[in-house]
């Protein structure tokens, strides 16, 4: 019988992989829903473009309309494929600042105080710039400086110290405004996704058992203790009894919905749907956040952007010249954090991310010409949304209202006013006088806010950093408690995204890494 069930082998599912059968007595089995990681389009790291619209690595989710968003539907990727997530992210390594996490402690997260987590960020990271009071030199999750960056990121980094803002180049470093390039999770040039750095270098070890397309439909319990699973692979189903403990680590939207079809979750919510409550977990997929972003693009008069390099080329290159060229960038080569004048505190509240190409749409809209966008997004929004089921049945998606620019002050709004104005402000500093060519998004420089909120309703989009539906505290309600236990049941956790109580001021890949090495160390103390 296998000690522990991991499901989910995403960012946090490999990390707790690999921890937990370091020791030789344990045996673990991992499940995940979707494919091994062979794609060579996951591992060139300019591949992502492409990549993040395959179905075959991707749960493809869409929110459901969005009241504030003129009534759209957003769309949401997410990894379905060995490494999850961080198999098709974007790469950039940021950790957020010292006050989010002192944050998740006050507010109830015991012990995850900025002091108690640095040590486990410091455990996962291998900077290959070295070690040092902030950064691991020793991990398995490879973070580098890119191997290639286009000359309009670099525009971008220097309009962002005309406009007055620092240069940083360490976003992780003692401080993280500024404007700089972003280091990332590559290896020699390609991804370094959970997978690669955890799972790949322990692949044989003899305790450890990997199955994917393996969709775990159930989680059964004995005497309110978690027993087994039930999962079904290649048209067959399974129950796999377990001796010790299950890990849920299917990320903030399959999490929620993987508890509550196993009884854990809000009673009423789940009779409709003809399930058994084990528990009656009124918050389980509530307290949805996620990062809304807004996009200003511009065409640039100079044929330097990567909206015309064709993917067969640039694999071509990166293949036969030793991981080099573009291939290896990471597309959101430059960014920065901003504190905005209506920062409550002294961390910075606005990120961008500069991407040298069109990117409408999440790039499915393909632009003529030439052109560059500023992603810009407020980083501690006060709007929450929730995920809630549509069936009792695995298979099916779950309703996301994210419910974006849903706070009764109106101050997300007022924050995304002012994510645009700053990315027009950037864009028209001197370094770009030779790459400014006509507006695109929005179509005029001198739109007030009126319009700027209109723009903001007609175009905004996800930056992919769902997080809280299984959220950790000390309050009886919490889906969670501070060992990530879930409330109600014994031997079960939840390890991923869906268990940061806020969501942090910056990207979520790390800090989830992050939460998975400490719940790994808590998980074998028992
Ligand atoms: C397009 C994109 C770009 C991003 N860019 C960045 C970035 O540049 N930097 C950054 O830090 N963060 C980025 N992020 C966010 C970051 O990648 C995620 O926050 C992080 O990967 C979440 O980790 P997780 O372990 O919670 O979930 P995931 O990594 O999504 O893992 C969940 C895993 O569980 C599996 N699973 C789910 N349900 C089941 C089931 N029932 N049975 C079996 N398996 C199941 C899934 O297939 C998946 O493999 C990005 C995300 C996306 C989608």
């Amino acid at each position: 019988m296998y000690d522990y069930i991991i499901i989910g082998a995403g960012s946090a599912g490999c990390v707790l992989a690999n921890r937990l059968s370091a020791d030789p007595d344990a045996k673990v089995l991992l499940l995940e829903a979707g494919p091994r990681d062979s794609h060579p389009f996951i591992h060139m790291p300019a591949g992502l473009a492409k990549l993040v619209h395959n179905r075959r690595v991707n749960w493809n989710y869409h929110t459901a309309p969005e009241p504030a968003l003129d009534g759209r539907t957003l769309w949401w990727p997410r990894g379905k494929v060995l490494g999850g997530s961080s198999s098709i992210n974007a790469m950039c390594y940021t950790r957020g600042v010292p006050g989010d996490y002192d944050e998740w402690a006050a507010s109830g997260a015991t012990g995850w105080d900025w002091d108690s987590v640095l040590p486990w960020f410091r455990r996962s990271e291998r900077n290959t710039r070295g070690g040092g009071a902030l950064h691991g030199d020793a991990g398995p999750l490879y973070v580098s400086d890119l191997r290639h960056s286009n000359p309009l990121s670099h525009a971008f980094i220097e309009a962002g110290r005309q406009a007055g803002f620092a240069v940083n180049d360490d976003f992780n470093g003692p401080r993280q405004e500024g404007f700089g390039l972003y280091q990332v999770t590559q290896k020699n040039g390609a991804r370094c996704s959970s997978a690669v750095a955890y799972l790949d270098p322990v692949r044989e070890r003899r305790n450890l058992t990997i199955v994917t397309g393996a969709q775990v439909n159930r989680i059964t319990f004995r005497k309110g203790r978690a027993d087994g699973v039930i999962y079904t692979t290649k048209g067959r189903a399974y129950h796999e009894p377990v001796a010790r403990e299950v890990l849920l680590s299917g990320g903030a939207l399959n999490s929620p919905q993987l508890l509550m079809l196993s009884g854990i979750g809000p009673a009423m919510q789940l009779r409709r749907h003809g399930i058994d409550v084990v528990v009656d977990a009124p918050q389980v997929g509530e307290n949805l956040q996620d990062h809304l972003d807004i996009c200003t693009l511009r065409h640039c008069p100079q044929p330097i952007t990567y909206d015309r390099l064709s993917d067969a080329r640039i694999a071509f290159d990166y293949y036969l010249r030793g991981r080099t060229g573009i291939g290896t960038s990471n597309i959101a080569e430059a960014g920065g954090f901003v504190r905005s004048r209506f920062a409550p505190d002294e961390r910075p509240d606005i990120q961008l991310h500069f991407v040298p190409a069109m990117l409408d749409d999440h790039g499915r809209h393909r632009l003529p010409g030439d052109g560059y966008t500023v992603h810009a997004c407020f980083l501690r929004p006060r709007s929450r949304g929730r995920v809630r089921l549509m069936s009792g049945h695995a298979g099916d998606q779950v309703r996301i209202e994210a419910n974006y620019l849903s706070d009764e002050e109106g101050f997300d709004l007022k924050m995304m006013v002012e994510c645009a104005k700053l990315s027009r402000e950037l864009l028209a500093q001197p370094a770009f006088d030779a790459y400014r060519g006509a507006p695109i998004f929005p179509a005029r420089d001198d739109l007030d806010d009126d319009d700027l909120v209109a723009f903001i309703r007609a175009k905004a989009e996800t930056i992919y950093h769902p997080v809280g539906t299984c959220r950790m505290g000390s309050d009886a309600l919490s889906v969670v408690d501070p060992q990530l236990r879930v409330r109600g049941v014994e031997g079960l956790r939840v390890v991923d995204a869906s268990v940061m109580p806020t969501l942090i001021g910056g990207n979520t890949n790390a800090p989830t890494m992050m939460i998975a090495e400490r719940a790994s160390e808590l998980t074998r103390a028992g």
